[in-house]
């Protein structure tokens, strides 16, 4: 496995490799690899010829006060889980490489980011769309491979790659969770053992939500406050946002109609996590 940490390397690997004829399959992340993430790799390792994951703590995509310097970071351990996934190349950039000096470029989609963790997350989004294209110019995969757990995340990059004719298409990976339904995220690690007792409960109170909807109910306000009630019995769980849209274009319904998003962001202690699932209304 090539472990590389500048763009120009990056590049030529990526023309040498296209020389060859290989599919190349990209999986972006943070790192601090866990199952969620090695499902990405398995599904493009399945697709695709040669697969390239990229490790870059993104500053752009964290707003002050956030936990751009606490986020969990452990290089060598994701190359060790990377190698063992059968990853052929690793991208871990340093952040001047990323942004030098003078950097002035910035990719935004509107609309679908006006919501959900873009009204939570100002900036957020803007961060993510910036670096993922300009992973995806580095990388030029055929394919790229995104969780579901970041439902808005993987919507708002279709949307970027759609409207600008960018090369490539975006496979969705269902969520992988933990045995009580918690699902797999690189800030779990901040849960102390309270409030890991705790944090279930987003699924718990989504799954509920889809137990009502199969016995008839379509009334989105009426599930909206049975999702809220079930989080409040919770004391270490604070609400930032219980919302229900339509996808793909995130619009708000009273009345569950084709395939929306149920989405959650519950602080369990200072953690802010985030889950949702989809239903056919
Ligand atoms: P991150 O390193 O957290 O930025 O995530 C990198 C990629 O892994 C993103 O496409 C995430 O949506 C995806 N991902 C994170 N957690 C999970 C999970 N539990 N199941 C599936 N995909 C995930």
């Amino acid at each position: 496995m090539r472990l590389i940490d500048k763009i120009d390397e990056m590049k030529s690997l990526v023309k040498e490799v296209r020389g060859q004829k290989k599919t190349i399959g990209f999986v972006p992340t943070m790192g601090c690899f866990h199952a969620g993430h090695r499902a990405l790799i398995r599904e493009a390792k399945t697709k695709t010829d040669f697969v390239v994951a990229s490790i870059f703590v993104n500053p752009l995509q964290f707003g002050v006060g956030e936990d751009y310097e606490e986020y969990p970071r452990d290089l060598s351990r994701d190359l060790a889980l990377a190698e063992q996934a059968g990853v052929a190349a690793v991208f871990a950039p340093p952040v001047e490489e990323m942004y030098p000096r003078g950097y002035a470029t910035f990719v935004e989609v509107e609309k679908l980011t006006a919501r959900l963790c873009g009204s939570s997350r100002p900036g957020h989004f803007r961060g993510v769309t910036t670096v993922v294209a300009k992973l995806f110019n580095i990388v030029q995969p055929d394919l790229a491979f995104l969780g579901q757990k970041d439902a808005q995340q993987a919507v708002v990059l279709q949307k970027m790659v759609a409207d600008l004719d960018m090369n490539l298409q975006i496979e969705i990976v269902p969520t992988v969770r933990e045995k009580d339904g918690l699902a797999m995220s690189s800030r779990n690690s901040y849960l102390d053992p309270e409030e890991r007792r705790a944090a279930p409960v987003l699924f718990r109170s989504l799954t509920a939500a889809k137990k009502l909807i199969e016995s008839g109910t379509r009334d989105t306000e009426l599930l909206k406050e049975e999702i809220t009630r079930l989080i409040r019995q919770e004391p270490l769980a604070g609400i930032d946002y219980v919302e229900i849209l339509a996808l793909p274009d995130l619009a708000g319904t009273a009345y569950l109609q084709g395939r929306n998003l149920i989405a959650v962001a519950v602080f369990i202690g200072r953690t802010r996590l985030i889950d949702n699932i989809v239903v056919e209304g």
